[in-house]
């Protein structure tokens, strides 16, 4: 492909109503009206007409059964079926379509994957929810029910031939979900700025917490003191994300995109701007510039204070839409 078609490929968003159908019940953080802000927030940037929507379909059940375990997946369905209320713990509140609803997310993340592979979209972003990056292979955690990160990284290998995926994972909680998924594996990189567990749920990501077997060293946790700033992110990306990035030269790079550790955010304690989100996203696109034409997938994690959750979103999808 030559340069001038590249230009022309825009940023891919998914997106569906359906995500909205996800009922937590009252007051809960994680709740419907996120997704509403960020749509408003692209609106009212003037980004939401320049972004390519994306259809999709709910993940495979074959690709599904390579990250999470097929009994975690049949409660899931045995608890929305029976309207139980939650799956495991009540931190993962559930209704009787959230399995439904978390099966079209994992789905359209990796329908993002394949526009973005197959150069349709130059980059995505993903407005998706349930978030996704505390659940297990074979539990819920922290409002996640399925992967969607680790899905998406398990389709590029195994389906798609890639041998190299790199996730950064900048929400303000600790993947830990992801991190056990991988931590054992060589050719998934998952790479966690974080609040310090000492100080947030879900109490992993410690530095000293690495990797084994095959995987020892392909994962890199930077815990950053409650109260950092956008000055003290960049300096992580600077000091320690790229440079880890730049060793591994990805094929594809993930990012697990939480905006809650935007200042004012009620369940972190972070102080980032919405330009910090953009200082954050253009280091991303810079080395997925570096290592893989640009292929980079976002997906929305956590971010719970509206305003900030909607001001950051429209900054990082601005940032991304300038690669596009
Ligand atoms: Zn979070």
């Amino acid at each position: 492909m030559d340069r001038s078609s590249e230009r022309e490929m825009a940023t891919a968003l998914v997106y569906d109503d359906r995500f909205l159908e996800h009922d937590t019940g009252l007051e809960h953080p994680e709740c419907p009206e996120r997704l509403a802000a960020i749509t408003r927030g692209l609106q009212d940037g003037g980004l939401w007409d320049a972004l390519r929507p994306l259809s999709f379909e709910p993940v495979d059940r074959a690709l599904l059964e390579r990250v999470h375990d097929p009994t975690y997946l049949k409660r899931i369905e045995r608890n929305c079926a029976a309207d139980v209320g939650f799956v495991d713990t009540p931190e993962s509140p559930v209704c009787p379509s959230s399995g439904e609803v978390a099966r079209l997310a994992a789905g359209g993340v990796v329908a993002a994957v394949d526009a973005v592979l197959n150069e349709e979209a130059a980059n995505a972003f993903c407005a998706v929810r349930p978030p996704g990056h505390h659940a297990e292979r074979d539990r819920s955690m922290g409002f996640c029910l399925l992967n969607n990160v680790a899905i998406a990284a398990e389709h590029l290998i195994a389906d798609c031939g890639l041998e190299r995926v790199a996730v950064v994972d900048f929400d303000v909680h600790h993947g830990n979900g992801t991190q056990h998924i991988f931590e054992d594996r060589g050719d998934v990189l998952y790479i966690s700025l974080h609040q310090d567990p000492k100080t947030l749920f879900p109490g992993t990501g410690y530095a000293g917490e690495s990797g084994r077997c095959k995987g020892l060293s392909f994962t890199i946790n930077i815990p950053l003191a409650p109260g950092t700033d956008d000055s003290g992110y960049i300096s992580a990306m600077d000091d320690i994300v790229l440079p880890r990035l730049d060793a591994f030269a990805p094929q594809f790079l993930l990012v697990s995109a939480g905006f809650d550790a935007a200042r004012g955010d009620p369940l972190g304690n972070m102080n980032v701007t919405p330009q910090g989100f953009a200082a954050i996203t253009s280091r991303l696109t810079d080395a997925a510039d570096r290592h893989c034409h640009g292929r980079l997938v976002s997906m929305l994690e956590g971010g719970y204070n509206l305003t900030a959750l909607a001001e950051s979103a429209a900054q990082h999808v601005k940032t991304l839409c300038k690669r596009a």
